[in-house]
């Protein structure tokens, strides 16, 4: 795949940009590994998966700089909920809601729904990984982690609903609750990131 030679990554979150890069220079030796440009408008990520979320976002990078791009889509899907917050993770408790806004949406939803044992809390966390190339082939990967929704928030590290979020091969201890390089030894991103390498190895 050295044709290429150029891949831009969509994502703006500089955790997530160190993360991808060091996984694409090590499994694409050769190829340029930049950032997204800035001044690129927001995409408007209104698809109904994490694929074709992903898929928005890479098209508009090609689209603008003429080069392949890497998009990623995360999200937290709960069993008792229909799948929610899904695609709508970010937004959950509204358009500029925040992690706690998010976090307490979801525990009060779990509540409305009856939702109070641990087993009817079944959760994952998704997330795909699109590259995407001028000439319109792709390459998709997905990685997820099972858990389950806590009743309440514990831990002060990571983001989003890691405070709730108990995986299921931990010890009951939240994703907030553990250091970075624990929770990505079996997230679902360092999971997705793993499999981009075997795939693009291959
Ligand atoms: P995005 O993929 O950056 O758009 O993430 C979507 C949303 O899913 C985030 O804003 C979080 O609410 C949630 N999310 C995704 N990955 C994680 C995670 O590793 N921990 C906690 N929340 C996450």
């Amino acid at each position: 795949m050295s044709q290429f030679g150029r891949v831009v990554l969509a994502t703006a979150n500089p955790h997530k940009t160190t993360e991808l890069a060091a996984v694409l220079e090590r499994v694409l030796s050769g190829w340029s590994v930049e950032p997204r440009p800035d001044g690129l408008p927001d995409v408007i990520e209104d698809a109904d998966t994490f694929v074709g979320n992903a898929r928005l976002k890479a098209q508009a990078l090609v689209r603008a700089t003429g080069s392949s791009a890497l998009a990623d889509d995360s999200g937290l899907v709960v069993d008792a909920l229909g799948g929610a917050p899904g695609v709508r993770s970010s937004r959950f408790a509204g358009e500029k809601a925040s992690d706690a806004d998010n976090v307490n949406r979801l525990l009060a939803d779990l509540a409305a729904a009856g939702a109070t044992n641990p087993e009817e809390r079944s959760a994952r966390f998704t997330c795909v990984i699109l590259l995407l190339h001028p000439d319109g082939t792709e390459v998709t990967v997905q990685g997820q982690v099972e858990g389950v929704i806590a009743d309440q928030p514990s831990g002060g590290g990571g983001f989003g609903y890691d405070p709730v979020f108990v995986p299921a091969e931990g010890d009951g201890r939240t994703f907030a609750q553990m250091s970075a390089d624990e929770k990505n030894s079996i997230s679902h991103r360092g999971r997705a990131l793993e499999r981009l390498a075997e795939v693009l190895t291959n």
